[in-house]
């Protein structure tokens, strides 16, 4: 039976890292390492300049929880360090409210998390839920059905997507980034494999005066949007499609690599 490593950025008490926690039962043993809070969009952090506390917990079912004050790739970090007795077979990570689109993965803390699996040498999955409008309001009006029902076939999926990945394998510093749209379950078209594609992000800066008349900033504007070409994570999830990134930690670019050879770079005089 496969060893299943979990981890979320949004921290254990997301729903939906439970949800992932329960569906993945079906695939093999399963423990969560989870922070014990929010570390979206701190990328790939490891904690370096203080320590790290763990406290040991379990789900509502039983599976071990493990609770830390470290980010997403501690998590797996520690579990991998020998906090967990069993070396697992495969890291999710996820799921996480929001989609993790193009770009987003150098600020993602939860690709982070399969990102350390992979530099670690393990077989990975960052899954990732794009907001719906109603989502906030939902949780606040105590009407949580149609989220917690996107959430569950998103859990189901991943819990699929970890067997074959189980099955098939991945290459070594490979793993799989999967996002899915804001839509009912019984409207989602199918899953594609696809390419990053490229996110339109409309950052401002805001400038406030504190109460002793210094300045802060913040860095706000509205969500990114994206331009949804075919063949992209964006166009999939714009068309209804769940999107699977396989990612590679080689970020080299090999034709840049060509075009340099010819610029005739050499040492200082
Ligand atoms: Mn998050």
């Amino acid at each position: 039976m496969p060893h299943i490593l979990i981890t979320n950025d949004d921290g254990y008490q997301s729903p939906a890292l439970h949800a992932l926690a329960r569906a993945m039962v079906a695939v093999g043993r399963v423990t969560v390492f989870a922070p014990d809070h929010n570390w979206s969009a701190a990328g790939h952090t490891k904690t370096m300049h203080k320590p790290l506390r763990v406290s040991q917990s379990v789900m509502d079912d039983g599976t071990p929880l493990y609770i830390t004050t470290g980010t997403p790739s501690d998590c797996v970090g520690l579990a991998l360090l020998g906090i967990v007795p069993e070396r697992p077979d495969i890291v999710i990570s996820g799921i996480n409210n929001g989609s993790n689109l193009g770009q987003d993965i150098t600020y993602s803390g939860t690709v982070a998390g399969a990102m350390e699996a992979a530099v670690i040498g393990l077989p990975a999955i960052a899954a990732s839920q794009e907001f719906a409008e109603g989502d906030v309001a939902d949780a606040a009006s105590g009407d949580e059905a149609a989220l917690a029902a996107r959430t569950a076939f998103a859990a189901r999926l991943v819990a699929g997507l970890a067997r074959d990945v189980l099955e098939h394998g991945l290459p070594p510093g490979v793993f799989l980034n999967v996002n899915f749209p804001a839509i009912p379950p019984d409207q989602v078209q199918g899953i594609q494999v696809t390419r990053l594609g490229r996110r339109v992000y409309r950052d401002v800066l805001i400038k406030r005066l504190d109460p002793k008349g210094r300045p802060y900033y913040w860095i706000g504007g509205d969500p990114p949007t994206g331009e949804p070409q075919a063949g992209t994570d964006i166009g999939a999830l714009s068309h209804g499609f769940v999107s699977a990134t396989p990612l590679n930690m080689d970020m080299t670019d090999r034709a840049q690599m060509e075009e340099m050879a010819h610029w005739g770079l050499r040492l200082p005089e």
